[in-house]
């Protein structure tokens, strides 16, 4: 290794979707070459899947055969010089446990990188926006954002989260970015605030593609960014 090779490798799961993989690929580079300057990148492995697979599996429950197929991908990412793994989305963190067991290094969890930055800011109720699965099961974020920070989730309700869950599976994980759907998503988060929010989490890696600080009227902790920022640190440390 040379004087300039100097971070650590990251594997990342990806393709969950590509549209939300491909931002964090250049958040972390953008990071680390703030960091290390001049010609500086991130040293990263990829293994990106087919979505098509996964979002059938989901939908059928298969669990236990998509925490086989990512502890698997985990298990190559090291194999190949990882030092560390990241899964590249909010939902499959339902496997977050599976794939570190498989991968027998750390797993950047996308909950810590949330949950830290919301402890930073002082907030205790948090409104949250994402797949279904994120949104209904604890499992997926909301436990660890209670159990390791301290933080209270709200959801939209039923017929609500039907439709976030809808955008993102028809329309943000095939790259299509409609009007329409931004003004029902404003409206959620701004329910959301009524209901004694303090902020939002845009809790599915799509959504920051969709909505920005101007779309909302509650201050946006959007889980890419702070996931991207939370594999910098790693990579530079
Ligand atoms: N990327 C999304 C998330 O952060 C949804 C796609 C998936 O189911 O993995 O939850």
């Amino acid at each position: 290794m040379t004087q300039v090779d100097r971070f650590r490798t990251l594997g990342l799961l990806g393709g969950m979707s590509w549209e939300s993989t491909a931002v964090y690929y250049r958040l972390i580079n953008q990071g680390v070459a703030a960091r290390g300057g001049g010609l500086h990148s991130a040293p990263l492995l990829l293994h990106s899947l087919d979505f098509a697979g996964v979002a059938a599996a989901q939908a059928a429950g298969d669990w236990a055969g998509l925490g086989a197929q990512l502890g698997a991908a985990a298990a190559g990412l090291v194999r190949a010089g990882a030092g560390a793994v990241l899964i590249a989305t909010n939902t499959m963190h339902r496997l977050a446990a599976e794939v570190q067991a498989a991968a027998g290094v750390p797993l950047l969890h996308i909950g810590d990188a949330t949950g830290a930055a919301l402890r930073a800011a002082g907030v205790k109720r948090a409104g949250l926006l994402g797949t279904r699965f994120t949104m209904e099961d604890v499992s997926v974020l909301r436990g660890r954002l209670a159990a390791h920070h301290g933080i209270e989730t709200l959801v939209p309700g039923d017929a609500a989260r039907t439709e976030v869950h809808r955008v993102i599976y028809e329309e943000l994980c095939r790259g299509r970015l409609e009007g329409p759907s931004r003004e029902r998503y404003a409206g959620i988060i701004d329910d959301l605030r009524r209901d004694g929010a303090e902020v939002v989490i845009l809790g599915c890696t799509e959504i920051g593609l969709l909505i920005g600080a101007a779309d909302s009227t509650l201050p946006v902790f959007d889980t890419t960014q702070l996931h991207a920022a939370m594999a910098v640190d790693w990579i530079c440390s």
